[in-house]
């Protein structure tokens, strides 16, 4: 039974550190006149409102978003600030995009999005979201099975340029041992592919042994991490981590600024 909601951590620094890297690549990716392919295994509702009761409670995006744009760390010219922008301006001030709703802002409408999310609740709200997309918008497909099994039956994609983001709740705890050989099975058949996984620092460090089978199966790849204060006491996230594969060119300065700008809090 899947009980993690995205609602209740929509906007933290986590986020804030994923969708800014995100909106940078998906950005980069569609300055060539070429089409994409957006594949996403764990899609989650696609929109959030950070004045709902869930986000409220927990107090993450406060201390997440709403710090990194007090701080200027965005400039409006940003994707990822162009994004929020143009979210709020059509679904309010309190309107927070998740990463499919990010995606589908970005791409065109030549693209092509392929998505799964296993949570009913949250499929149905990521397919309404998707649904009410003003034209022209790129095509999608929402998938209601899991994630991995999409994305390995579907890569290569088609188009074959593109990038496939890997978010999981790592609920089940034996999420951590299938991603490595997950992400080294798509990369053998999508050598092309921009791979981003994302991980969080939590106290104890799980994600540790994860990261060096990562690091054995795809040594080319670069991992970003980025730190942050509890967003409230006792709170186990300590961090952000990315894993990405083929990354474009010039992300590796956009990372360094986030890294200067992270190590401020
Ligand atoms: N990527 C989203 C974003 O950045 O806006 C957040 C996704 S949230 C961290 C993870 C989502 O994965 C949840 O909505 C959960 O219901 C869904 N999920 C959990 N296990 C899954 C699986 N095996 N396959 C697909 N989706 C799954």
């Amino acid at each position: 039974m899947l009980s993690y909601q995205h609602l209740y951590h929509a906007g933290n620094m986590a986020d804030v550190h994923k969708h800014a890297v995100l909106a940078w690549v998906l950005d980069y990716l569609g300055r060539k006149d070429k089409p994409l392919s957006y594949v996403e295994t764990h899609a989650g509702r696609g929109l959030y409102r950070l004045d709902a009761a869930q986000a409220l409670k927990t107090g993450e995006a406060a201390a997440g978003i709403a710090v990194a744009e007090a701080r200027g760390w965005f400039a409006s010219d940003h994707p990822y600030a162009r994004v929020l922008a143009l979210v709020r301006a059509r679904a309010g001030a309190a309107a927070y995009p998740g990463s499919p709703l990010l995606a589908a802002t970005l791409l065109r409408p030549g693209d092509r999005m392929q998505l799964a999310e296993l949570h009913p609740a949250e499929r149905a709200g990521l397919e309404a979201t998707l649904a009410a997309l003003p034209a022209p918008h790129p095509r999608w497909r929402v998938a209601a099975e899991d994630g991995l099994a999409m994305a390995r039956a579907l890569v290569p994609p088609e188009p074959r340029r593109g990038l496939m983001l890997v978010d999981p709740s790592y609920e089940v705890k034996a999420e951590y041992a299938a991603l490595p050989p997950f992400l080294a099975a798509v990369h053998r058949r999508w050598g092309v592919g921009v791979l981003m996984l994302w991980y969080p620092l939590l106290e104890g460090a799980p994600h540790a042994p994860m990261l060096a089978a990562l690091e054995a199966a795809l040594p080319q790849g670069l991992r970003h991490e980025v730190r942050f204060p509890p967003a409230r006491p006792g709170h186990r996230m300590r961090g952000s981590g990315l894993y990405l594969v083929n990354p474009p060119w010039g992300l590796e300065a956009e990372l360094a600024r986030l890294s200067g700008l992270f190590a401020t809090l």
